[in-house]
């Protein structure tokens, strides 16, 4: 069944002691406030991972993930962190694809796809992110980008893997600059997003399939961008940082 997320990239930010201090005043917050059927995902910087899973309670509908991981599971990658690694620290969730790491760390269809193999291998979910950029929009390109990323990446799974993944629709002119999609335009992303799956593993999959919409969401639009038929939450960056504009976004699937 189609699951109803709502997870937070904090991205580069908060030293340890704030990311403690954040996660705790989200836990509090979020017990009365969450149905059944969502989840929320914490994905902090990767030293804050295992000390936040540990405040975890069993069957806490609260997750930690990552926000990147290596491809390899282990070896001479300085620097680097496996999925398995992840998952030893208490990580269930890691994002792949940013358009962050696309842009900045040069990462492309083909490692990605080694990324998603990695992360299923080790029974973790990804966030798989795609999005086109606003040259790529202002050319009217942007279906295609979607179609190609969404392909090159991700559709040499089997559906039983396929099935795993929970997906992030992000307009890269919309992160981090305020100006969010329409719920309209993410909508038609979503509905597109959401056949080209369907053609490929068939409707079953493809209705059950979680797409998230990313980029500008905060508490005054992420009502009208939930209530589109095909987007199923949010991955917040900014306005996950504030515990209370997050908890106002998990708030909406009440
Ligand atoms: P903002 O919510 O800050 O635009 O970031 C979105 C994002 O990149 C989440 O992964």
């Amino acid at each position: 069944m189609r699951k109803n997320i709502v997870a937070g990239n904090w991205k580069m930010n908060l030293n340890h002691a704030e990311g403690l201090q954040l996660f705790a005043e989200i836990l509090n917050l979020v017990n009365s406030d969450i149905k059944g059927n969502q989840e929320v995902v914490i994905c902090p910087p990767f030293v804050h991972i295992s000390s936040l899973a540990q405040l975890l309670k069993a069957d806490s509908n609260v997750s930690v993930g990552a926000q990147n991981c290596h491809q390899a599971d282990s070896g001479a990658y300085t620097g680097e962190i496996s999925a398995s690694m992840l998952k030893s620290s208490g990580a269930t969730y890691v994002i792949i694809g940013h358009s962050e790491r696309r842009a900045f760390f040069a990462e492309d269809d083909l490692v990605l796809a080694q990324k998603l193999d990695s992360v299923l291998k080790n029974e973790l979910t990804p966030i798989f992110c795609i999005g086109e950029t606003l040259e790529q929009r202002n050319a009217g390109t942007h279906f295609d980008v979607i179609e190609s990323q969404l392909k090159e990446a991700s559709f040499h799974l089997n559906d039983g893997q396929f099935r795993q993944l929970v997906l992030a629709y992000e307009p890269v002119w919309a992160i981090g600059t305020g100006l969010t999609a329409t719920p309209e335009q993410a909508q038609e992303v979503h509905a597109f997003i959401r056949s080209k799956v369907s053609e490929h593993y068939g409707a079953e999959l493809a209705n059950d399939l979680t797409i998230l919409y990313g980029g500008s969401c905060n508490p005054k639009n992420a009502a009208d961008l939930f209530s589109q038929a095909d987007i199923d939450g949010g991955l917040i960056g900014g306005a996950s940082l504030k515990a209370l504009d997050f908890i106002d976004i998990i708030k909406v699937f009440n």
